[in-house]
């Protein structure tokens, strides 16, 4: 008997799905994934077919009304992937299954071919008086100003989504501002580069032990899960590699997540050199037509290999053999929207479905990782040393206290220590990368005089500094404003800026060692699309001694020359209200100290800092995981905090500080009556960011050694009680940020 229900999930429901009949007209065309029109209530909606059966759970169903899609877009698999989140990240289920599809691809369908796709002309944009055009059509201008914001669009966006006219869009293409043309033709976000073509290379022993362990659970299509933890340098990317080109002689494909941040040219570069143009790449600087096409590209298996940020885990990958997940440890795994998900544990639930394996490498491997090899649930490849045997790089830690005293004046820039280090390489020709935590000209506006800090009027936190427009601005909110000419609270015209920002080191620099050639690289100067490739290209050719950045450097970067680098200032972050601050400044310190000494040179790291007895910071100097990892744990064990037992951070917001106390509080009495004995409920409490947009924030965490048996009567109790109308309620499953 033919499949005669189809299982809906529409937009507009949350978390239910609806059966609806297939017509005889439609039988044989309707598949998972298939987008359907529905009538819904009273209405007629969309919507995406999650189940195919013969009959149906309930009496008498309706028709569907329509196909908006014929093509399958999901396989069973993915779809109980999807499942599995909502699940497990207490999500309704469609915002799970519209995870699983870019909203290009959700939102065009077949549809999609006949669109229209709108390009800026890069060079008649940039000649043009815009500000003239501003007042003569502001239209067109607004039109140009989202095309500077994501340069490659639908027209139906620009009509629906930014509320444009049809005719500006198409005054701008009269104007050759603007090119419009059919979205089918395939944009290839990688056109104009070419890749050079790699080949295998022969492996250290560390390598080839790896490799057998992962080959292995490719062949048998069975776990282990596989952390690979290796130092930096010591050839991961390498086995990633041959154990695609495993997997591919197989005829099978793979998945490789990267961090975002880490997601540079560079990385890419080193998957399409091996190869080629089965490799498919989702990024979110992408345009939507790019995402698209090369979404697309993987699910008619024209492309085997998917390289991608977090949402890639759910690439579309037939006969998927493995999956790659980069820097496992990244804070960035995690999506700060619903579904909050994970995407490590999403891969490691996605290889247990699909019957896969995984891969996850880093240097500094997340504690959640660690302790899953510790109690047999993964296994282990240690990669100790680097490549060829080339020495770790020398740490020096710079007590910036005693720098102080011997300068007797305030906190400078650079100690003498490293300044010197630095005219060194200059004279020598080589390298220096440094490397600061934050942006801007510097974090916060102070006075020296009272002490007054400026600070956002609806969030709690300081404004930052930005020199280039002379305003300062809120990070949190976005407010901005200009920079005060005295000071609010003492009227004193003197202002100090507390804390170095990326421009202000700069010009630091600049002043320091004016022959240097010096780039910075941060939010601000990648913004543009491509920015990127630019100064990384500059930096890799020798064009620029030193190279000023943010977290953006601290990842993947291999540039042989590169002998020192500079950390100005390892307290930040240190010092944040969250248990996992210790294990985040560790590995991202550990990150950047691996870019020094890539090639034949020795390489050096100086660490400035003002605490420099932290156990923290110790553990970096001696690049000591394992020691570290036993030192924290044992805080941790003590409090259950992950890994040692689970977390659920349940946060409310909302305008009356007094509604949103009562109702973190509502919830902790309410839940304290239902808790298993072994979990601990601690708060509420206000949220150590207690006010943001406006909003206040109280916090309630739970913990105990398994998530369901929290979760369960947490999701009771949120969705029966009543909450004031004023409040809303946000629940983190596996949070990475208590903040
Ligand atoms: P990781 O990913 O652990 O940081 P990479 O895979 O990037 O390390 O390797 C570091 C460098 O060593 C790269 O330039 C890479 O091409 C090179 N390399 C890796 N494995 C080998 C090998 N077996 N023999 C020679 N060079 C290698
Ligand atoms: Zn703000």
């Amino acid at each position: 008997m033919p499949n005669s229900i189809a299982r809906v999930i529409v937009d507009i429901a949350a978390d239910r799905e609806f059966d609806y009949s297939i017509p005889p007209e439609l039988q044989g065309r309707v598949g998972l994934g298939s987008k359907v029109s529905v009538s819904f209530g009273r209405r007629r909606t969309e919507g995406f077919v999650v189940g195919l059966s013969e009959t149906s759970r309930v009496g008498t169903v309706k028709p569907l009304l329509g196909l908006a899609s014929g093509k399958a877009l999901l396989s069973q698999p993915l779809i109980d992937l999807a499942r599995w989140v909502a699940d497990y990240y207490c999500a309704p289920f469609e915002l799970a299954v519209r995870a699983l599809m870019p909203g290009a691809v959700r939102r065009s369908g077949d549809s999609f071919k006949h669109n229209r796709f709108v390009e800026p002309v890069p060079a008649a944009v940039a000649a043009l008086d815009r500000e003239a055009l501003r007042r003569r059509a502001p239209q067109q201008a607004a039109a140009l100003d989202v095309l500077d914001r994501e340069p490659g669009l639908f027209l139906k966006d620009f009509l629906e989504r930014h509320g444009l006219p049809a005719s500006s869009i198409t005054a701008l293409s009269e104007k050759g501002l603007v090119t419009v043309r059919d979205a089918a033709v395939a944009r290839n976000p990688m056109a104009n580069r070419t890749f050079l073509k790699t080949l295998p290379q022969t492996l250290m022993d560390q390598q080839a032990a790896a490799l057998a362990l992962v080959v292995g659970s490719i062949d048998r299509r069975e776990p282990p899960v596989v952390l690979l933890h290796g130092v930096t340098g010591s050839g991961k990317t390498e086995v990633y590699l041959q154990a695609i080109a495993h997997a591919i002689a197989a005829g099978k494909g793979s998945i490789v997540l990267v961090p975002e941040i880490s997601l540079t040219p560079q990385t890419v570069e080193r998957f399409k050199g091996r190869f080629g143009e089965t490799v498919a790449v989702l990024h979110s600087s992408l345009s939507e037509g790019e995402r698209h096409d090369e979404w697309h590209r993987i699910h008619s298996g024209e492309a085997r290999i998917a390289v991608g940020a977090r949402s890639a885990v759910f690439a579309p990958v037939t006969n998927l053999g493995l999956i790659v997940v980069d820097e496992e440890h990244e804070p960035n795994y995690k999506q700060d929207e619903a579904p909050r998900y994970h995407a490590r544990d999403v891969a490691v639930m996605r290889g247990r479905l699909e019957k896969c394996a995984v891969v996850l490498g880093s240097a500094t491997p997340a504690f959640e990782s660690t302790f899953n090899v510790q109690r047999g649930k993964y296994a282990l490849a240690d990669m100790p040393v680097r490549v060829d045997h080339r020495k770790m790089p020398m740490i020096r830690v710079v007590d910036m206290r005693v720098e102080a005293q011997r300068t007797g004046g305030g906190p400078g820039v650079f100690s003498r220590e490293l300044a010197d280090l630095i005219r060194q390489r200059l004279e020598r020709g080589e390298q220096t990368i440094l490397f600061l935590n934050r942006r801007g000209f510097s974090t916060a506006l102070l006075c020296s005089k009272c002490g007054y800090v400026a600070s956002c009027d609806w969030c709690s936190v300081a404004y930052t500094y930005h020199r280039a427009e002379e305003r300062i601005k809120c990070h949190i909110c976005g407010a901005t404003k200009p920079v005060p000419a005295v000071c609010p609270e003492c009227k004193d015209p003197a202002f100090k800026y507390s804390g170095t920002g990326t421009q202000r080191l700069e010009s630091v620099v600049a002043r320091l060692f004016p022959k240097a050639r010096v780039s910075r690289m941060d939010a601000d100067t990648t913004a543009a699309k491509n920015s990127h490739w630019e100064l990384l290209g500059e930096f890799k050719s020798g064009k620029v001694d030193i190279l000023i950045g943010t977290q953006m450097i601290a990842k993947g970067l291999d540039i042989p020359n590169v002998t020192l680098i500079g950390v100005v200032n390892a307290d930040t972050g240190l010092h944040a209200p969250d248990f996992r601050a210790g294990e985040h400044t560790f590995q991202l310190l550990t990150q950047v100290a691996g870019r020094a000494g890539r090639g034949e040179l020795a390489g050096e790291v100086v660490i400035q800092t003002y605490t420099p007895f932290h156990p923290t910071i110790q553990a970096v100097r001696r690049l000591d995981y394992r020691t570290f990892y036993d030192q924290e744990s044992e805080t941790r064990r003590e409090l259950a905090y992950p890994p040692f037992g689970r977390m659920i951070c349940v946060t409310f917001r909302g305008p009356s500080d007094e509604r949103v106390a009562f109702s973190a509080d509502l919830l902790a009495k309410n839940m304290q009556a239902v808790l298993p004995p072994d979990a601990i409920l601690s708060g509420p409490s206000p949220a150590p960011l207690a006010r943001a947009k406006g909003l206040y924030r109280h916090q309630v965490l739970i913990r105990g050694p398994v998530i369901r048996p929290l979760s369960t009567p947490l999701r009771r109790i949120l969705a029966e009680t009543s909450w004031p109308p004023d409040v809303s309620f946000v629940m983190d499953v596996d949070p990475v940020s208590l903040i």
